[in-house]
């Protein structure tokens, strides 16, 4: 579904945004496409079981563990944070995962650096059998094959720029890589440091494309004040429910380039509404505790 932004913007603009937030209430927006051609594998492999890592309130962990639930496949997740182990109950994240029949492994952020080293790998195998890895983040040639997917012929003809948030760089390398060369796409880097074109290049061949890295609040999962009143406003203005760490630091950067005006007169823009709500609850139980204002909309 695609709903136009209403406002008054200069030089004819045109805002639009892509409802990939509403594919599926777990397995949201961009997961959704990442792990189709994934899921297709692992049955086609045989295998019985999905284990991929995360973070503490990762919407990649839950999209597994819903992936998990209704394509029949048991599911690990591999947690970094030996803190978070006894404090599942507290982390709304990880509560959801669980009950959809996801089974933890939490390690240390040193261990977690070494995730994908052959050692850990072969300690992974003896543990828990054999299974089909999704890397962190979800992003390998069958994720980008299902991003893909994401733009219709119409939108790739309408649009003059495609606009998404950036983390491990996947979903922005399926969009360069089924846009037309006359599109521009931009991506809004969701966390600190400039390695993220690098690993881009390494997906498309296009260059059609740029990253800012100007709107990442501090780094990943970083939020200010400005950024929690900025969704909250965006969601009484437009009924649109934004994420902290990803889509809404993207549609920030996006209003503000309007308003800079780097924008060419009569620009079609469609912003890809990636999902990640499930996040809202964590982060407002942080923001609590800390005694910030919270966001105000929440999916439940
Ligand atoms: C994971 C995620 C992203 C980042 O996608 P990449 O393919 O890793 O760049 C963007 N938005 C949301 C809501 C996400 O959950």
């Amino acid at each position: 579904m695609i709903q136009e932004i209403k406002q008054q913007f200069p030089n004819n603009i045109q805002l639009f945004i892509k409802r990939e937030d509403l594919l599926h209430p777990i397995i949201s927006g961009n997961k959704f496409r990442k792990l189709k051609y994934n899921i297709q594998e692992a049955k086609r492999l045989g295998h019985t079981t999905l284990l991929t890592f995360g973070g503490a309130f990762s919407n990649h962990i839950l999209a597994v563990a819903g992936a998990g639930a209704e394509f029949g496949f048991k599911t690990i997740g591999i947690i970094r944070g030996e803190e978070l182990e006894n404090k599942i109950h507290e982390n709304p994240t990880l509560a959801k995962a669980q009950e959809l029949g996801m089974q933890f492994h939490f390690v240390s952020r040193t261990a977690y650096r070494d995730k994908e080293s052959s050692s850990f790998i072969s300690f992974l195998c003896e543990k828990f059998g054999n299974f089909y890895l999704v890397p962190e983040g979800g992003t390998n040639d069958l994720a980008i094959k299902g991003c893909e997917e994401i733009l219709t012929s119409e939108e790739k003809s309408y649009f003059t720029h495609i606009a998404c948030a950036v983390g491990t760089g996947g979903t922005i390398s399926g969009l360069i890589n089924s846009s037309t060369e006359e599109q521009q796409l931009i991506g809004f880097s969701s966390l600190k440091g400039a390695f993220l074109s690098e690993v881009i290049r390494n997906f498309v061949v296009k260059t059609n494309w740029s990253i800012s890295d100007a709107y990442h609040f501090g780094g990943y999962g970083k939020v200010n004040d400005e950024l929690i009143q900025f969704l909250n406003s965006f969601y009484t203005q437009t009924s649109i429910p934004l994420d902290p760490v990803y889509t809404g630091k993207m549609v920030f950067g996006i209003l503000d380039w309007i308003e800079k005006g780097y924008f060419p007169p009569n620009a079609k823009i469609l912003i890809i509404h990636t999902g990640g709500l499930q996040g809202i609850k964590g982060m407002n139980f942080a923001l609590k505790n800390k005694n910030k204002e919270i966001l105000q909309y929440d999916k439940d």
